[in-house]
């Protein structure tokens, strides 16, 4: 199967001097300003005149932004960035139209991630370094690892994060992922109750290694921070501290996700998976702590762009299917399930464990979907997610 090579994005660390760090401090500030206003003038058109603002539209009023006096700032920064904002905001929008997401929100200086997308246009790629638009001097990155061979990034996207580190992303096209041999392998996976997931195998994968010590750690820093003073240097410090330790759990978390991903990926030809709603699970305290930081989501992103990658297929299946209540070896549906019980037998004489067992009725769920397509209401996909077939978008893998 001869298909184009996958683009994907090859994320680094890297140090600014105070210069660019000041530059990319400006930028971001006026993509979040680009990206409200944006927001603003499409969301009142739309409450007050029923009319679709689009990309071109927004286009043309950055334009006359950068006319205005309180505005003019907006020219300082390299345009390419502001451009880019525009073009997410219509992807948001986008989902929003299609059901599969919220309508957009506005992008606040405290919660909101700082980012910049460069274009090839507006940067400078020459042997191995990076140099940006407005920018004398390349970016210190620390290449932990290295890109494909020759690869040109395409597209470029600077971070940083809460914890004050900065990331450079690079799209590349990577020759080296390829359709893997087709195998007969199966598997349903479920959310365990005092595990991450549940394979219809039997196998049951915990939660990463240091994820009671960080919540410890994590716990600890957010009492310091409360007992600090609002407005104090300390307490500056205290919500730096706290920045950390999340991002140390989000990043051990994603490194987790990726190696469980890879490996099921790789040994699965059919993945089936629980179309959840991680708002409903969060709620529910029992299992909002194994799959809460947006882990099932993240999980899911992993599970279908690698399966799209390497040829494999993931399946989502209703998420009000009883999967827990039903013996998947007779069928018989047991009136409760109280989330206390962790093994049960069925009338039939099956004795199950409680999350196996919902993982192999997964698993059945989703094989009668490829067989005859019914039974299973039509896959709805989590904000920000993409069908496996639709994956067009890269991501990255550590
Ligand atoms: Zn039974």
């Amino acid at each position: 199967m001869l298909s184009e090579p996958v683009k994907r994005a090859f994320r680094y660390r890297f140090y600014p001097t105070e210069a660019q760090a000041a530059e990319l401090s400006r930028t971001f500030g006026c993509v979040r300003k680009v990206y409200n206003l944006a927001l603003q003038a499409r969301s009142e058109a739309w409450a007050l005149r029923g009319e679709r603002v689009g990309y071109e539209a927004t286009s043309a009023l950055l334009t006359a932004w950068k006319r205005t006096e309180e505005l003019a700032f907006l020219a300082e920064v390299s345009a390419v960035p502001l451009q880019q904002a525009l073009r997410h905001l219509q992807t948001a929008f986008g989902h929003f139209w299609a059901r599969r997401a919220r309508f957009p929100r506005f992008k606040s200086r405290k919660k909101s991630r700082a980012s910049a997308e460069y274009t090839r246009s507006a940067f400078r790629w020459l042997d191995g370094t990076l140099t940006l638009a407005k920018m004398a001097e390349p970016l210190d990155i620390r290449w932990s690892r290295p890109l494909p061979e020759g690869a040109t990034p395409s597209t470029v996207t600077v971070s940083r994060d809460s914890a004050g580190r900065w990331f450079v992303s690079l799209l590349c096209e990577d020759p080296s992922v390829t359709p893997l041999p087709a195998t007969d392998a199966v598997v349903g996976i479920d959310v365990g109750l005092d595990h991450l997931l549940v394979l219809s195998t039997g196998e049951k994968i915990g939660n990463p290694r240091h994820e009671r010590r960080d919540r410890t750690a994590l716990a600890k820093a957010q009492r310091t921070l409360c007992r600090k003073q609002k407005g104090s240097n300390n307490r500056n410090k205290a919500r730096v501290k706290v920045a950390r330790v999340h991002a140390r759990i989000a990043d051990r978390r994603t490194d987790y996700l990726h190696k469980i991903t890879t490996r099921l990926v790789r040994e699965t030809q059919t993945l089936v998976i629980e179309d959840l709603a991680v708002s409903n699970m969060v709620g529910n305290h029992r299992l909002a702590r194994a799959i809460n930081d947006a882990g099932w989501r993240q999980f899911r992103q992993f599970l279908e762009y690698k399966a799209s990658w390497h040829g494999r297929n993931v399946i989502a299946i209703d998420r009000w299917f009883p999967s827990s209540k039903l013996c998947s070896a007779c069928g018989a549906l047991a009136a409760e399930m109280p989330l206390h019980l962790r093994t049960w037998t069925c009338g039939c004489g099956a004795s199950h464990d409680r999350d196996v067992n919902a993982a192999r009725n997964i698993l059945a769920a989703g094989l009668a979907v490829t067989v005859c397509g019914a039974g299973v209401r039509p896959q709805r996909n989590p904000p920000g997610g993409q069908s496996a077939t639709k994956q067009k978008t890269p991501r990255r893998e550590p």
